[in-house]
């Protein structure tokens, strides 16, 4: 029963479910200063985190052989008594404990315990045990070697056990023996304190569901594989059912207690903006534009996410938006990750808007001072129309005059927190358009964007040419290096993509930094080269971005600071160094780089890793143009964890649930919720209030900030 699925999560300190009014750890027996520190390191606190503490991994206890029936090599468990009394020798600093194993076959084991001395008390003559361990087996001889065991008791021993995560200090035992414990001072206490049940009878009724007592006990504690499932199932539901229902609940709260301001498509205006274009919008395109602008016409807040590709043109959508907002004398904001996006859309949007009266400023970290004041004052007083930057928007208390509209670029580098930024405290909110261009699995982005609603920009402009992508070794350098020699000679320009900034000792990568110095003196002398990382000061980013967009460098030696929405069309070819490095979801985004043109263009991912994964992963970029499946495999490859980098979506990790196995589970919490929301979207009935407790236990402080 090894391969069952369970997680757990290790956030270290930071889940206090202050709303559940749950004992402290300290009325459990064993628990004195140092352990508690202890537990604290896995972020138990309370009883209630303990039993949330759910197991990583199950051993089975269930169905113990007999000694003959052993196999080699395989971890077993089985009765026998001790034999013979057990046997202590020191040599040096290491002791060994050895003694012989029998049962009713009459088989032997030889058993010995390595550096444990203290076992020598524990373990007594012609008394039964169970024991588990590796079995080294030549033909009737067996042999053990630091096998755990317990006191053999009928009936009461055959058990699965529940392995938990464990941090130093701390064995699998006095954690299993912890939670036992709990359980058993929670089951006496006259108020039972915390398994409250959050879900309805009717709910737990349609689905099949199992009681909150009975499966947290038995996700610790499960007789058979079936209490496991039974158990796992609900747990599994409960928290994508909180998950989702606490999105649902934000966004609900927000449209009751916010209003925006309701923009009026300016139909004429808009066709003199299509018409000044540089290109046609295609029928995608505008499709989304179709979906943005009438809700744009609502008081009730929009909050739109708009998903496509890289390359997909996802930036003249936003400008069409905001050209409706601005076009109606209200100001619109435009927000990126990284100043030099903002940077290139503020270019882009000064080109879609040339010869429209519109003002439009840049707002980024590094402007200060007076111009900075400038820029404050005249957005106040609505001479601004358009204001573009980076996160020091949302950081500082920036006053618009009228703002009708905000845009957030490559949204999934902004958390739920930032999404609702402009919500909090205030009852007068923007119209909220976020555009990613991570294809997020359609199972992800439900729980991901369960507050939002969603358009698909689907296909990309007219004209492209597929990139082709390849794989290659070291050995192909010069091959390569005559390929980007010939398409410079014709007009066009290369990335070439590194993973490190700095080489460190523990790596023999090659730095971005040294990569630049070989490429600039030895390969591409008759080139202009130029260096981009994300240590350099943001004007020196900023400088380089612009000779590149310009043409003025041919060669871009860069890590990753130009995997998010950089657009040069004349870009055609990529050379990605250690490509093994990166992540597929990742690789795709980087590759979006070029292509972006009329031209043939052509990434290279290049590794020298024989890595079989690496390998495969590499594949499937070259065999896959589409983000989407590049996403699905992605995930199936590296889990969700990895999947985003850090925790930056803002999303309560997942104990339990695991998106890939769970999503028939996914579907029924949907409907679940659909059901109840369309009835009470505040959850303001007396059956659905007692949701609201366990949706702030799954996000933790967030909901703090929301306002519910
Ligand atoms: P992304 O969705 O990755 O943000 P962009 O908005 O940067 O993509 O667009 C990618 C490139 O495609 C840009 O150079 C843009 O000018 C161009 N583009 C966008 N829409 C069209 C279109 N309808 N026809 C031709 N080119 C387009
Ligand atoms: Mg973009």
């Amino acid at each position: 029963m090894s391969d069952m699925p369970a997680k757990t999560c290790l956030q270290e300190g930071t889940r206090r479910h202050l709303s559940y009014d749950a004992p402290l750890l300290t009325s459990l027996p064993g628990i004195a200063k140092r352990r508690k520190d202890l537990l604290a390191k896995l972020g138990i606190y309370t009883i209630e985190d303990l039993i949330l503490f759910f197991p990583r991994n199950y051993e089975d206890w269930t169905t113990p052989r007999t000694i003959l029936d052993l196999s080699d090599g395989v971890v077993e468990t089985f009765i026998a008594r001790i034999a013979q009394k057990p046997n202590l020798r020191r040599i040096g600093k290491m002791s060994i404990l050895k003694t012989v194993l029998r049962d009713d076959t009459n088989a032997a084991v030889s058993c010995t315990w390595f550096n444990q001395p203290y076992l020598e008390d524990k373990i007594k003559k012609d008394e039964e045990y169970l024991f588990r361990g590796k079995i080294k087996r030549g033909g009737i001889s067996f042999e053990i070697t630091n096998p755990t065991f317990e006191p053999y008791i009928k009936d009461k021993s055959e058990r699965i056990k529940p392995v938990y995560h464990l941090t130093s200090g701390l064995t699998q035992g006095f954690l299993r023996q912890l939670i036992l414990d709990a359980f058993a001072v929670m089951n006496s206490s006259a108020k039972p304190f915390w398994i409250n049940e959050p879900l309805s009878d009717e709910i737990r009724r349609i689905y099949k569901l199992a009681s909150a007592k009975f499966s947290y006990e038995k996700i610790h504690n499960p007789k058979n594989k079936e209490e496991f499932e039974i158990a796992r199932r609900r747990l599994v539901f409960e928290e994508l059912f909180m998950i989702q229902a606490g999105l649902r609940l934000i966004k609900s709260t927000l449209a009751r207690n916010t209003k925006s301001i309701p923009i009026i498509t300016p139909k004429d205006k808009l066709k003199e903006f299509y018409d000044k274009l540089p290109f046609k919008l295609t029928s995608s395109q505008e499709q989304v534009i179709g979906e943005i602008l009438p809700d744009t016409t609502k008081e009730i807040p929009m909050n739109r996410l708009v998903q496509g590709d890289v390359g997909s043109g996802k930036t003249v959508i936003s400008a069409v938006a905001i050209a409706s907002c601005v076009f109606n004398g209200m100001q619109a904001t435009l927000m990126a990750p990284t100043a030099v996006l903002a940077n290139q859309h503020f270019a882009t949007m000064r080109k879609f808007f040339e010869g429209f009266d519109v003002s439009i400023e840049l707002l980024t970290g590094s402007v200060t001072g007076k111009k900075k004041k400038d820029i404050l004052e005249r957005l106040a007083n609505g001479d601004i129309d358009i204001l573009i930057g980076t996160h020091a928007i949302l950081e500082e208390p920036v006053k618009f005059k009228n703002l009708a509209l905000a845009v957030t670029d490559e949204q999934h580098r902004f958390g739920v927190k930032q999404r609702s930024f402009l919500g909090m405290g205030n009852t007068i909110v923007p119209h909220v358009l976020v555009m990613s261009a991570t294809p997020i699995p359609r199972t992800l982005g439900l729980i991901l964007y369960g507050d939002l609603d969603i358009s698909i920009l689907k296909g990309l402009p007219h004209g492209r040419k597929p990139i082709e992508t390849y794989t290659a070794t070291t050995i192909d350098d010069t091959r390569i290096y005559d390929l980007m020699d010939r398409q410079i000679k014709e007009g066009r320009q290369i990335y070439i993509v590194c993973p490190m900034i700095e080489s460190t000792e523990e790596s023999d990568l090659t730095s971005v930094k040294e990569l630049y110095e070989t490429v600039a003196s030895r390969i591409f002398p008759q080139w202009k080269v130029g260096l981009l990382h994300g240590a350099l000061a943001t004007k020196t980013k900023i400088a380089v971005m612009e000779d590149f967009m310009k043409g003025d460098i041919q060669v871009l030696v860069s890590t990753t600071v130009i995997e998010v929405g950089v657009d040069n069309p004349n870009a055609s070819i990529m050379l990605i160094q250690n490509a093994e490095r990166f992540g597929l979801a990742q690789l795709h985004q980087l590759r979006g780089r070029i292509g972006r043109g009329p031209y043939r263009s052509i990434c290279i991912l290049k590794s020298d890793s024989d890595a079989d994964s690496a390998k495969e992963r590499l594949r499937i970029i070259c065999k896959h143009s589409d983000g989407f499946e590049i996403a699905e495999k992605d995930l199936q490859l590296r889990g969700i964890g990895d999947f985003f980098g850090t925790r930056q979506h803002g999303i309560p990790e997942m104990k339990i649930a695991n998106l890939y196995q769970d999503v028939d589970i996914l579907k029924e919490t949907q409907e679940a919720l659909n059901f109840i929301f369309k009835k009470d979207p505040l959850l303001e009935l007396p059956e659905n209030r007692s949701l609201i407790p366990s949706i702030k236990r799954q996000f933790g402080d967030l909901f703090d900030n929301v306002g519910i």
